[in-house]
């Protein structure tokens, strides 16, 4: 291992071994500084996470800075309640920018007088070409572009008409800001790409209406990676064509430092969306809850569904970096989320369609408190009280009239335990006139509270709640919110809506969940023992109302419950 890579426990990457080599060659005295630079005109959804997870990852682990920056030049998409989104999400997931927060807006007078350089270095020219028209000239990718005809301005002109178009003297879409590189590029990027635009009558979310130009995006992502001492500029793969341009800026110009452009695969997560673009799409057009809808892959979805930060951090480093575009398995993300909820939830009871169970030999009025453990790993997690009364629930899944042994439950005539209490055997059934079962009369055998005695043989366990006792909740649970493995991808329809799985959301009204769980903290997250890990909802939980939304389901429900 070499001094450096000691530096960090990781595994290593490709992006750590450039660093790596970055450091053991001396360059930027070894200092390392990267950014996370969200546009803020939507929530963050996971495939930021993977970028956040890199960048404050890596900085960390290099004992450097990682700088959370505002990429807002585009006022008429952004607004604060989105910067004030991302900065909740970043933290929430477990990183700090301490005092490192900055908006390229807070650049835009540096970033004019770089352009006013530009344009007396003959570098850049005030171009009148209708947008339609900049399109036609700009060529294709087997044909060169043509020169504008004002390519050949002369500086002071230039000056004068970019002071103007600064001042506001030309309407929108009237002349642009663009670099004078070549039009005849096989980079299309490089075929005199747009500097500034002219935009009237946006109030900016930062800037307010002090500026009618807008830098574009490229200009001022390199710039504002080497005003801020950037030295990592770690972005996605699309950008590699922009690679030369990032360059180019920063060569032409004199510019603190040269920060290095290092692209990746971005996430793209399977049966779900990481374009904010499209994930604006279904908040506005109503088709979820919200950004923070549970369903949705951002970061305040799946923060309400209750993934823990932990376990998405976790997930980001399981899927690694690459160069290679690929789209990950959400069974990757899942087993994340219940190898720590295995962990760190408490245990609990919820009966989600319930079934009245009469208890014929149990005194009519007569409580037990009976007491179980909250994790059956972890003793530090403590215990809780279950009262044990003549009137109980249970699921009706697990009850048959018949069946053979591998139905593990309760059956007519034969025994079940019930988790944490005693044997209950099932005697009779109720129905009702149209032949539904509505209660089932069981007796129950006081000599087998915590074990079965000597010579017994009970195998099935089931969970339960007591009718007196217990209380009422909403639980809703979620699948896929779409149908196909690339909803965005799919070229045989216009629009990846159609895909949205129309039963992504079941929501179970008469649930009934141990009395322990009266003053649950919204965002608390129980496995509620043989459904699933289920979150107490951050939105829907109050007045008295409780609404669980499940998290995530157990694997081998079956398998574990059996072994109780
Ligand atoms: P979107 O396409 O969702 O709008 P974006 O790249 O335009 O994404 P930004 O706010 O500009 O959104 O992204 C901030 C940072 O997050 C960028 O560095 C971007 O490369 C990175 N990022 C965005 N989406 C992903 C993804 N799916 N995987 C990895 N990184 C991503
Ligand atoms: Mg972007």
């Amino acid at each position: 291992m070499s001094e450096v890579e000691a530096v960090t426990s990781k595994p290593s990457n490709f992006i750590r071994n450039i660093i790596n080599a970055d450091i053991a060659a001396g360059k930027n005295e070894g200092h390392v500084r990267t950014r996370f630079p969200p546009e803020p005109n939507g929530y963050l959804h996971i495939g930021h996470a993977k970028s956040i997870c890199l960048n404050f990852g890596i900085a960390n682990d290099y004992n450097g800075e990682c700088n959370l920056r505002f990429d807002d030049t585009n006022p008429h998409k952004e607004n604060v309640e989105f910067v004030h989104s991302i900065k909740e999400d970043v933290r929430w997931l477990g990183f700090d920018w301490t005092d490192h927060q900055y908006f390229a807006s807070d650049y835009f007078g540096q970033l004019y007088t770089y352009a006013v350089q530009l344009i007396e270095q003959g570098d850049a020219y005030v171009c009148d070409l209708t947008a339609d028209d900049i399109r036609e000239y700009r060529g294709t990718l087997t044909e060169a572009g043509k020169n504008s005809p004002c390519r050949d301005r002369s500086v002071a002109e230039n000056l004068a008409l970019f002071k103007g178009m600064r001042d506001g003297e030309f309407p929108d879409g009237s002349k642009l800001l663009r670099a004078k590189i070549d039009m005849a590029s096989p980079n299309m990027n490089m075929r005199d790409p747009a500097i500034y635009r002219i935009r009237h009558g946006v109030v900016h979310h930062q800037t307010g209406s002090e500026w009618c130009i807008y830098p574009m995006y490229d200009y001022t992502h390199c710039l504002s990676d080497s005003i801020e001492g950037v030295t990592h500029s770690i972005c996605t793969l699309e950008f590699a064509d922009h690679k030369p341009l990032y360059d180019w800026f920063l060569d032409v110009l004199e510019v603190p430092c040269h920060p290095l452009q290092i692209e990746f695969s971005r996430l793209n997560l399977q049966y779900s969306i990481t374009s904010k673009r499209k994930l604006t799409q279904l908040v506005d057009d109503g088709l979820v809850e919200g950004w923070n809808d549970p369903r949705m892959s951002t970061i305040s979805g799946m923060r309400r569904r209750g993934y823990p930060a932990a376990a998405i951090r976790e997930f980001c480093e399981r899927i690694g970096v690459t160069k290679a575009d690929n789209s990950v398995e959400m069974e990757i993300l899942d087993s994340c989320i219940r190898e720590n909820l295995n962990e760190t939830a408490p245990r609990a009871m919820a009966v989600l369609n319930p079934l009245k169970v009469v208890i014929t030999n149990y005194p009519e009025g007569q409580t037990e408190q009976l007491v179980a453990p909250n994790h059956p790993q972890d003793d530090s997690m403590g215990t809780r009280i279950l009262p044990f009364t003549r009137e109980l629930y249970i699921d009706k899944e697990d009850f048959k009239e018949e069946a053979n042994n591998k139905f593990k439950r309760l059956v007519t005539g034969k025994e079940v335990r019930l988790r944490n209490a005693y044997v209950i055997r099932c005697d009779d059934v109720i129905k009702d006139e149209a032949g539904d079962i509505i209660e089932l009369r069981c007796s129950y055998d006081p000599a087998t509270l915590g074990a079965n005695p000597e010579g017994r043989k009970v195998k099935g366990v089931i969970h339960w709640a007591s009718a007196e006792q217990g209380i009422k909740a909403e639980i809703r649970l979620f699948d896929r919110l779409f149908n196909h493995p690339h909803p965005d991808n799919d070229k045989s329809v216009d629009d990846f809506t159609v895909h949205i799985n129309p039963h992504s959301l079941v929501t179970l009204t008469e649930c009934i969940i141990e009395p322990s769980l009266l003053d649950v903290i919204p965002g608390a997250v129980y496995q509620f023992e043989r459904e699933g890990y289920f979150c107490a909802d951050s939105e829907l939980c109050r007045d008295g109302k409780l609404v669980f939304n499940r998290t995530v389901t157990l694997r081998d429900t079956w398998a574990k419950t059996e072994q109780q």
